[in-house]
């Protein structure tokens, strides 16, 4: 695209913060409005699966990432039994293959401090709505902002500015949702590997190596713990005391890592959406990120779907001189990696995360052995590497 645009990015999470790179880059002006009055990362941490990895690369980044990241090598997952359920290693799917476990906050930094436009970030405005031309945005307090080109809709899994006619086709909330929270990794044993201790399909605890934070050379972990919807929303000192009993009861090796959490409060809380549009764009209004395809994090790939979205809006942008035409371009590019993962995550969710027990049963009994076949477990590495982009 010849034509430089103005364009307004909603949201200053990793969608939003990859768009302002690539966007910028390509030398459009941006205004970035960000919910938060002092932007920075929400959550605790995340692993980065190749193809994330890979659009990294491309905006120069990818040292860096592994410099405060955590190599992981290897998926295992078992019931408490002892039974291996998931056993996947990245360098099965090709070598030199790997994950990237990483830091909400090295993340967000690291994009951050890689755009020098940071003066075109209105923080502390939550803008509410679009105006019917859809190119402008109005504020909570009223404010209307714009005409922009194009405004890039970053504003996360819970977005308002999806809710135009016809533009969503399914947005359910799950009824399952998870705590989560870093810990120091002190002596823990595995850090190359993303565990998982499944007991049935109502509780599942996940310990994720994810490398260093605030440039100190201690070694971190994102502890996972999922629970019913309600029980997150009500989680309270008395939840932490039965979830640290649980522990020790489930997983007595993890249960000294949470020494240092006395409080409800030092873990965050995670209520997840499965959301399909019917469009990814609305008259000058593209969805990019959890906006546009938010899914449960069973599969680790919210944050590399976010980074592909922008790179391929970034070159759809790039290759055609028309708006209209860059954005069905997007939309088509898009369309089936994004579809996969949206139904492999609808159908794989409740095997992990749900109320029917007798899924349990399946699950332990055939996972292991399916995944030992050589077709399958190709399969279920693609799936897990988010390289997955046809059906068959
Ligand atoms: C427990 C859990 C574990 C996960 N693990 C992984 C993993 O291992 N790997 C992986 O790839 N993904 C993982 N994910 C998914 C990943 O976190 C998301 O897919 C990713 O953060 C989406 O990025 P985003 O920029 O689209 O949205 P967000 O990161 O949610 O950013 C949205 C931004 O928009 C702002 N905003 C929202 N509304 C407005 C508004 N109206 N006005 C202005 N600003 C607004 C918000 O404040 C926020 O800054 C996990 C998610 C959860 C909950």
């Amino acid at each position: 695209m010849r034509k430089k645009l103005h364009i307004a990015v909603v949201g200053y999470g990793v969608a939003g913060q990859a768009s302002c790179l690539l966007l910028g880059a390509a030398g459009h002006a941006l205004t970035v409005f960000e919910q938060a009055p002092s932007p920075g990362p929400v959550g605790a941490g995340f692993l980065l699966q190749p193809t994330g990895l890979s659009v990294l690369t491309r905006l120069g980044l990818h040292e860096q990432a592994l410099a405060s990241g955590q190599r992981i090598e290897r998926l295992y997952g078992c019931n408490l039994a002892g039974r291996a359920v998931m056993d996947m290693r990245y360098g099965d799917h090709a070598p030199g293959c790997f994950g990237l476990g990483m830091t909400r906050g090295a993340l967000f930094s690291l994009l951050d401090s890689a755009w020098t436009g940071r003066d075109a970030i209105r923080s502390g405005t939550r803008i509410e709505s679009l105006s019917d031309d859809g190119r402008h945005l109005i504020d909570g307090e009223g404010r209307q902002h714009g005409p922009f080109d194009l405004i890039v809709a970053a504003d996360g899994a819970h977005s308002v500015l999806r809710r135009q006619p016809g533009v969503i086709r399914r947005e359910a909330l799950y009824p399952w949702g998870a705590m989560w929270c870093l810990l120091p990794a002190a002596a823990w044993p595995h850090l190359d590997t993303l565990h998982q201790r499944y007991a049935g399909t109502r509780e599942m605890i996940g310990l994720l190596p994810v490398g260093r934070r605030d440039g100190s050379d201690e070694r971190w972990l994102t502890f996972f713990y999922s629970l019913p919807g309600e029980q997150v929303d009500t989680f309270d000192d008395a939840a932490l005391k039965r979830l640290r009993q649980r522990l020790g009861e489930l997983w007595p090796e993890a249960l000294p890592l949470l020494e240092g959490i006395h409080s409800a409060s030092q873990l965050h809380r995670a209520r997840y959406r499965d959301v399909v549009l019917h469009r990814t764009s609305w008259n000058n209004v593209v969805f990019i990120g959890d906006a546009a395809h938010a899914m449960s994090p069973q599969l680790g790939q919210g944050v590399n779907m976010a980074l592909l979205d922008v790179q391929v809006l970034a070159d759809a942008l790039a290759a055609h001189d028309d708006l209209a035409t860059a954005l069905d371009a997007y939309r088509r590019q898009r369309r089936t990696h994004v579809g996969i993962y949206q139904r492999l995550s609808r159908f794989l969710t409740p095997l992990f995360q749900s109320d029917h027990d007798a899924l349990a049963g399946l699950r332990d009994r055939f996972f292991g052995p399916v995944g030992r076949l050589p077709i399958a477990r190709g399969q279920m590495l693609r799936i897990l590497t988010g390289t997955k982009r046809t059906w068959w």
